[in-house]
């Protein structure tokens, strides 16, 4: 099966390899070919690269530190450096999107953004690019998800956007994904759709990592200051796939950089309750895309777990299916309790407390700490911040907050 895709890769416009494409009902047909050629009019724009640069710095925060994990470098006998995506406006990397789709939505005169969220980042990410930009926000939310993660609800209406809840099959990002999109379909006039991560009928794998490619470019640029070299590897955790192709593209020429991308493993791949898609998954069509996917032998989709909301997603983004047939990349998992420990071994020995989602792409390298060579440089992509974690930590723990 592997030999097939071994071919050279096809310049097909929206596939990375075979993966990718835009499998969606008519309607939203003529809504993405106006959007693929009103970013690649923008891609080109010197104004408008500049106002994205300029919302970068002065209200994303940009350019995020990188810093040096000096306590636990010298335990793993590594050189450990964080990227910290955990200090950007609202506390992840999903601004850097959002700022870029909403700044692209306002140039194509729309006047209300509509969002798909899991965990509620997203949502945030967007409701706070809405407001900035004097653009409406609507964000579909399952009603599960509203039930769990409660605070970000808050946070979206107080930034004046609407949460609308979504009833529909598990109640949670899936069926959100799924209703944004339909709702797009017959609002797209004046609306756009902001997809949060790298995902989804084309263009948005792609436009999505080029707005989340400002994690790479600064990385490698403060990586070679820091460390005097490229790293042996750069992890990240892996949802649907924006934060770690945003890092992976900075490196994407270098090609003795290692790149591992890290999934839920949930309870573990054989209980079933995990989203650990390249361990358990096959390719498919979802969202538009097609790409690996859970799903049962008749093509159902699969439920996901994993304790952390933002990777608790079916489908990976496309280009890391390609990524992985041709070998560039690898990626691995770590379960539920891996990155809870990993969280609690950043904050006790650096002084942060990092997501859950990004929490996986630590334990990866606490677990695996004896496969770098002693002294070599490894990157890890700090996706977000933990405060959102922290009542999911302690009841896990038996702690009611
Ligand atoms: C949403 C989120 C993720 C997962 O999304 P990707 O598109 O895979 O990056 C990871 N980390 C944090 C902190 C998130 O909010």
């Amino acid at each position: 099966m592997a030999r097939l895709y071994n071919r050279k890769v096809k310049a097909k416009p929206g596939y990375f390899g075979d993966f990718g494409g835009r499998f969606v009902p008519e309607t939203l047909v003529e809504p993405l070919r106006a959007l693929t050629a009103a970013y690649a009019t923008a891609k080109r724009d010197p104004s408008f690269n500049k106002e994205l640069a300029a919302e970068l710095r002065d209200f994303v925060g940009r350019p995020t530190p990188l810093t040096f994990a000096r306590r636990l470098s010298a335990e793993l006998g590594v050189k450990l450096y964080l990227k910290r995506e955990d200090l950007a406006h609202t506390g992840a990397h999903k601004i850097n999107n959002t700022v870029g789709q909403a700044l692209l939505a306002k140039r194509m005169g729309k006047t209300k953004l509509i969002a798909e969220t899991g965990a509620g980042q997203h949502g945030v990410a967007t409701a706070a690019a809405a407001a900035r930009y004097g653009l409406s926000c609507a964000v579909y939310m399952g009603t599960e998800d509203m039930r769990r993660q409660a605070p970000n609800v808050d946070r979206m209406r107080l930034l004046g956007a609407t949460v609308v809840p979504v009833e529909s099959g598990t109640r949670t990002l899936k069926d959100a994904t799924s209703e944004a999109l339909r709702v797009w379909s017959s609002t797209s006039r004046d609306t756009h759709y902001v997809l949060g991560s790298a995902l989804g009928p084309h263009p948005y794998p792609s436009m999505v990592r080029d707005f989340q490619s400002v994690i790479g470019k600064e990385a490698r640029k403060q990586i070679l200051s820091a460390a005097g070299r490229l790293p042996y590897e750069i992890v990240a955790c892996v949802g649907g796939g924006s934060n770690a192709i945003g890092i992976f593209s900075g490196f994407a020429k270098d090609a003795r950089v290692r790149l591992t991308g890290v999934e839920a493993g949930g309870r573990g791949i054989k209980s079933g309750l995990h989203a650990a898609r390249f361990s358990g998954g096959r390719p498919g069509v979802l969202h538009g895309t097609y790409t690996y996917l859970l799903q049962d032998k008749d093509g159902q989709v699969l439920n996901t777990h994993s304790v952390s909301a933002g990777l608790d997603y079916p489908a990976v983004g496309p280009e890391h299916a390609e990524l992985k047939i041709r070998g560039r990349a690898r990626y691995v998992y770590a379960t539920d309790n891996e990155a809870v420990a990993a969280l609690k071994i950043l904050c006790r020995k650096e002084g942060i407390l990092p997501a859950l989602e990004s929490a996986h792409a630590l334990a990866y390298v606490l677990r695996e700490r004896r496969r770098f060579p002693k002294g070599s440089v490894v990157l890890v992509n700090l996706s977000g911040r933990g405060d959102k974690d922290v009542v999911s930590v302690a009841r896990r723990e038996g702690v009611e907050l």
